[in-house]
């Protein structure tokens, strides 16, 4: 497995130097804390616990979402089942930090940094092309069996399709009966539309 990341600088020592000197202009959001979602945790532990040690060397801490709301009449104390609301929680670039350095350690990937994807490369199949690699902003040519989009949710990949003879890709959830919209920079709307019951509006703020 190739891993190709336009950002061009890895992780270097441990947590601090991660925090305070990592740049990742790639990644809006790295320069903010992260509780990971624990259904990304239970996935971590169960496929990949070095990653989950490496992130606790690192200094994440575990916790679970729903042990701060136990002392609450309507939530009473922790019941069989809780364990599927342990997470851990850490800075960002601590996060991507002991990904990385799990990944790095992992025989069969490479990760290659400062490489950019400009474009796919398809087999040219008139009715059904196939994606057949990835061309980067070097001119360099790809070839891969499989090309996943990890682009995030700027991802280029729709365009690099009308650029390569490719249908689009499908779009999940960006309609607006079905997405919710939300910023932690800055101030905005949030709609959650629901058909059936009207729309809703909230309105968060924060810095
Ligand atoms: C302020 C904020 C706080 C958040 N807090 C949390 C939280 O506490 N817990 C949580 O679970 N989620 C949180 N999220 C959401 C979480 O950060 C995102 O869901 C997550 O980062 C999405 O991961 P991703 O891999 O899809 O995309 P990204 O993290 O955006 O990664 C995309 C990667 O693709 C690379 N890339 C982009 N284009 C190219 C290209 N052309 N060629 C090569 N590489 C490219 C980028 O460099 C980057 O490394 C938060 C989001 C925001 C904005």
């Amino acid at each position: 497995m190739t891993v190709l990341d336009r950002d061009v600088t890895s992780p270097e020592g441990g947590a601090e130097e991660s925090w305070e000197q990592w740049q990742r202009p790639g990644v809006n959001q790295f320069r903010h804390p992260h509780i990971m979602l624990p259904a990304a945790y239970q996935l971590l532990s169960t496929e990949v616990p070095e990653a989950v040690a490496e992130l606790q060397a690192l200094g994440a801490t575990t916790h679970n979402m729903l042990a701060g709301a136990y002392d609450l009449p309507a939530i009473g104390g922790r019941l069989e089942g809780d364990e599927r609301f342990d997470t851990l929680a850490a800075r960002r670039p601590v996060i991507e930090a002991a990904l990385g350095n799990t990944a790095a350690k992992t025989a069969g990937i490479t990760v290659r940094r400062g490489v950019a994807v400009a474009g796919l490369l398809s087999d040219g199949g008139a009715n059904r092309p196939r994606v057949t690699g990835v061309r980067t902003r070097d001119g360099e040519s790809i070839a891969a069996d499989l090309v996943i989009d990890a682009g995030g949710r700027n991802s280029p990949v729709a365009t690099c399709s009308s650029t390569s003879a490719l249908p689009p890709p499908l779009s999940l959830g960006t309609t607006p009966d079905s997405w919710l919209t939300a910023a932690t920079s800055g101030r905005r709307t949030v709609r959650c539309p629901r058909s059936d019951r009207g729309r809703w509006n909230t309105t968060t703020a924060s810095r």
